[in-house]
């Protein structure tokens, strides 16, 4: 209980000081302000209220496929067409794609949500996945759309690195739902429309 109590006004004493540099900040001509030091959760929290698909990212070397959940996935590009993903430092996937220089992106459909735990390795035993093939290239059976790419571009970015892809491929189903995430939890567009017009 103490420990809580704590933890609880450090948090508010972090949030109020964050709201005073913030003010006292943005009154500072642009290249005076100071960088104000920002608590992790607290940007996870906020990037957290951004709803997006789920994407599982394949590709494969030597004849072995990996794949990782990703929702960092953005089309960038119509002439040509572009596409980005936003890779972590630690993930196995970062080399692969280093050497392979192609990745696929499927966007799972909301029946999904177990492909997506697996390919983020939050179910521990070792399960086999269907993949189907495009261009080639392996993909997630049963994803709502997929795509893929070669990549054209690769940038550093604090402890993620970019690759932008150049679209060589494409497949989608018809009339299928995708999966959401949102606030670190998965959900569906029904339940959503359904809450907006209750
Ligand atoms: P591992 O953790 O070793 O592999 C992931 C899992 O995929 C393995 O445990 C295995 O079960 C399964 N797998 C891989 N290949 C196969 C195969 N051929 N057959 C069967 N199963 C296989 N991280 C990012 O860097 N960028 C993001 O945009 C991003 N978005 C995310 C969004 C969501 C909703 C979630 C839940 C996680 C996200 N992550 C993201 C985290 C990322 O998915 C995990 O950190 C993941 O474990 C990293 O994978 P890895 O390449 O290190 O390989």
């Amino acid at each position: 209980m103490v420990v809580i109590q704590f933890l609880t006004v450090v948090r508010d004493q972090h949030n109020i000081y964050g709201s005073i540099m913030g003010n006292f900040n943005r009154k500072l001509p642009k290249k005076e302000r100071i960088l104000i030091p920002m608590d992790d959760r607290l940007f996870r929290n906020v990037m957290g209220k951004f709803a997006t698909g789920v994407t599982v990212i394949t590709t494969e070397i030597d004849g072995s496929i990996h794949g990782m959940t990703a929702n960092a996935f953005m089309s960038v590009s119509l002439n040509p067409k572009l596409v980005l993903i936003s890779i972590g430092e630690k993930a196995k996937m970062l080399d692969r794609i280093k050497k392979s220089k192609t990745y696929a992106v499927s966007f799972l459909a909301e029946n999904q949500k177990e492909i997506s735990m697996q390919f983020a390795g939050q179910i521990k035993e070792n399960r086999e996945a269907e993949f189907d093939w495009l261009n080639g290239m392996p993909v997630i059976k049963g994803a709502i759309a997929s795509l893929t790419c070669n990549v054209v571009a690769e940038y550093e970015a604090g402890d993620h690195t970019l690759f932008i892809g150049e679209v060589t491929d494409v497949h989608f189903q018809e009339d299928a739902e995708p999966l959401i995430f949102f606030q670190g939890k998965y959900r569906e567009l029904k339940s959503l429309k359904e809450s907006v017009h209750s």
